[in-house]
């Protein structure tokens, strides 16, 4: 099929949830994708900074289809190995002490949701089922996340929102010591916003959400389904701060592109948890565990997270220069390989230009450039884009 004839039977057949490129990808290596017509780009979005470790890793595919042809599925009614074996090597790296696997980011954050208002419950504090959460948050497109999610164009159409989620101004803590009621169970927040336009946080933010949490007794929960695995140039983006959360969500880039999401929790919260209280049929399954597994290690072993703050520094060093040629960058932010471009203009054009000469490149709220690449990614494939920004920059600029 030739291209034209792919998208328009796409345009025909798929629910119009996304408003897609035109360009129909067919293969991938490392950080490079290909598409029908045989055309490459470099790949600066990494799926939503999902593969991580890039496109057609040799070690998880020999992983996966050992494991294909062992055993890819059973039920949680039994145990099996790999989906143990991760959840341990979480536990070892993190602040947490159990782990709930299910396949997605949203359902991570159900998964924290629920667990923060059976945590309550359980104490005999029924009342307590209110969670505050930031604005330009986003939290998936569940019923219960969007609610959770500070962004009204996730929300509309709705209506009517499950209630609960008291949503305050990001990196504010007066506005959440006054949000703060007898109702309210938790505060939930990304250590740093990604669809949001990667805002960071204020120094001294994360570890004033937790004085607050402690001072009143409520969990602190961290989704880390887009800054955790290493994106941020540390396992995971609250090692950056002083302070761990009670709960963390997990998902993007756990697999590496297979289905997976993971809901962490110390003990005394995890415990709320008890058979039957959640579940989900696909969470952990040994396919996709072995995925995650063979990600865990290779990210430690591989010297992945050194490369991704070295190359991640040397990203936003080449950015910063070139601030000074043109007016409309307002700002550089971010972390590791999760980093924006600010504009003071629509990104929209931008994107396409670039993948008009090879780079996929993402924008989110209109005007913020994201950039988030495997983290494997090189030196001079940032060279690369750089001169391709400064090109297509030059253009708007006359
Ligand atoms: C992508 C994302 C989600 C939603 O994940 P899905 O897998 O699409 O459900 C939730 N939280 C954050 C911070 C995300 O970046």
């Amino acid at each position: 099929m030739t291209t034209d004839k792919t998208i328009e039977t796409a345009d025909r057949v798929i629910a119009s949830t996304y408003s897609r490129f035109p360009i129909v990808l067919t293969e991938g290596k490392g950080c490079m994708l290909t598409d029908a017509q045989g055309r490459t780009y470099t790949d600066f979005v990494a799926g939503i900074a999902v593969c991580n470790l890039g496109h057609a890793h040799e070690g998880i595919a020999r992983a996966v289809a050992d494991q294909a042809r062992r055993l890819v599925h059973v039920s949680n009614f039994y145990y099996t190995e790999p989906q143990i074996e991760l959840a341990k090597w979480l536990v070892e790296h993190s602040f947490a002490d159990r782990v709930f696997f299910c396949n997605s980011g949203a359902e991570a954050n159900e998964a924290a949701i629920k667990l923060a208002r059976k945590y309550f419950k359980d104490r005999g504090l029924p009342e307590r089922f209110g969670m505050i959460t930031m604005e330009g948050s986003f939290h998936g497109r569940t019923m219960a996340t969007l609610a959770a999610t500070g962004q009204a164009k996730i929300r509309k159409g709705f209506e009517p929102l499950l209630t609960g989620f008291d949503i305050v101004p990001f990196n504010d803590l007066d506005a959440v010591g006054n949000a703060i009621s007898k109702e309210t169970c938790a505060v939930m927040v990304e250590p740093i916003q990604g669809e949001g336009g990667v805002q960071c946080p204020a120094q001294g933010y994360l570890e004033g959400l937790r004085e607050l949490c402690d001072r009143e007794g409520l969990l602190l929960i961290f989704d880390e389904v887009q800054t955790g695995m290493g994106r941020t140039g540390k396992l995971f983006a609250y090692e950056h701060s002083s302070v761990t959360p009670d709960i963390m969500t997990l998902a993007k880039a756990l697999a590496n592109g297979l289905p997976m999401g993971a809901m962490l929790a110390k003990e005394g919260v995890a415990r709320a948890f008890t058979p039957g209280s959640h579940a989900s049929t696909f969470g952990g399954t040994p396919l996709v565990a072995i995925a995650a597994l063979t990600v865990a290690k290779t990210l430690l072993e591989e010297g992945v997270l050194e490369n991704c703050q070295r190359v991640g520094n040397y990203f936003k060093e080449q950015l910063l220069s070139l601030m000074p040629k043109y007016a409309f960058i307002r700002e550089v932010r971010g972390a590791g390989l999760l980093i924006g471009l600010d504009l003071a203009c629509d990104g929209t054009a931008i994107v396409k230009q670039c993948m008009e000469r090879g780079f996929l490149i993402n924008c989110t709220q209109e005007h913020t450039l994201r950039f988030i690449p495997p983290l494997i990614i090189q030196k001079k494939e940032i060279d690369a884009l750089i001169a391709c920004l400064d090109s297509v920059f030059e253009g708007l600029s006359v």
